[in-house]
């Protein structure tokens, strides 16, 4: 099977199929903190949560959701003179405001020209009904995804990163959203540390069978700015090689069911923070391999999800 010249289904593929052309991310930043740092569940984050609350590419938050999309599609005109666009809540938790400021937000983002969706970042705990409402009310009308990151679905892992809600309250958030019709995208990370291979694709499998809309694939990535960066000096652990990761993501794009939309598979964090793995610094180089050895294996993504789907 394949997407375009894909043998997995990407973001661009299940767009271009939706919208009819290229749809362009801005990376928005709504002014928001997370329950997770500021004190309400933890004050310490994530453990590889940076400064930016893992946005660093978003626009800057002194200035308003409208300024921040122009300002957005500026610095991206060289590469896309036009186009069309999702609005991207993307730093720290984008539903951890009163409901009134969220919907005011997330009007002001559609209103915005040539913006065609909303995609908002958040934590399964951070989504009280009054806003699972707003939501449903908001996708009723408009293209509209809800992001949640999730991680790895081992509880050891969950407690070592520091995530502070568990799986169950992921099953549950997951599935109110699925009952308003909502698109869930789940983020998973492949390399933490204590993680087998089995682990990660345990990881996977359960993923591809709770029926979301998509998924996005990290790399772990050392970043200077984050007590993760404290904790691999101090407990240096082995970090996955570029073939270790190649081989794993073409494992899980085989296992995860095809209609799945793979938003990453690769991590993107900010090069000038990144301590390691170095290699990750060429995607391109990484996306080629994965593109190599699906073609090797002569397969694409769905083509185990039988094996999955008998777990
Ligand atoms: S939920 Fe997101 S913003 Fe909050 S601490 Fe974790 S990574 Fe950072």
């Amino acid at each position: 099977m394949r997407w375009n010249v894909k043998r997995y289904h990407t973001l661009d593929y299940e767009m271009k199929q939706t919208f009819g052309q290229k749809i362009i991310k801005l990376s928005l930043d709504g002014g928001f903190t997370c329950p997770n740092r500021d004190g309400l569940i933890s004050d310490k984050g994530c453990i590889f949560c940076s400064e930016m609350g893992t946005g660093e590419f978003a626009g800057r938050r002194n200035l308003s959701i409208t300024e921040q999309i122009a300002q957005q599609k500026q610095m991206l005109s060289t590469k896309w003179p036009s186009g069309k666009y999702i609005a991207y809540f993307q730093n720290f938790t984008n539903t951890y405001a009163p409901v009134e400021k969220l919907q005011e937000l997330y009007l002001e983002a559609l209103s915005a020209t040539d913006i065609v969706g909303l995609a908002i970042a958040t934590r399964p705990d951070c989504l009280p009904p009054k806003v699972l409402d707003l939501l449903g009310n908001l996708a009723e009308t408009n293209y509209l995804w809800v992001e949640l990151g999730l991680q790895t679905i081992h509880k050891s892992s969950a407690t070592f990163i520091r995530r502070g809600y568990d799986l169950d309250c992921f099953i549950d958030t997951v599935n109110r959203l699925k009952e308003r019709n909502i698109r869930v995208v789940v983020h998973l990370i492949l390399g933490l540390p204590g993680e087998s291979i089995e682990d990660m694709i345990e990881t996977v499998k359960f993923i591809g069978n709770l029926g979301v809309w998509g998924v996005k694939l990290h790399l772990l990535h050392i970043l200077r700015d984050t007590d993760l960066y404290e904790y691999y000096r101090l407990n240096p652990f082995p970090l996955l090689s570029r073939e270790q990761y190649i081989s794993i993501v073409c494992d899980a794009l085989e296992l995860l069911p095809p209609a799945v939309v793979v938003h990453r598979v690769t991590g993107d964090g900010a090069k000038y923070l990144l301590e390691a793995p170095k290699w990750s610094l060429d995607k391109l180089r990484v996306l080629s391999g994965i593109d190599k050895e699906l073609a090797r294996r002569d397969s694409c993504q769905g083509s185990r999800y039988h094996e999955a789907s008998i777990m």
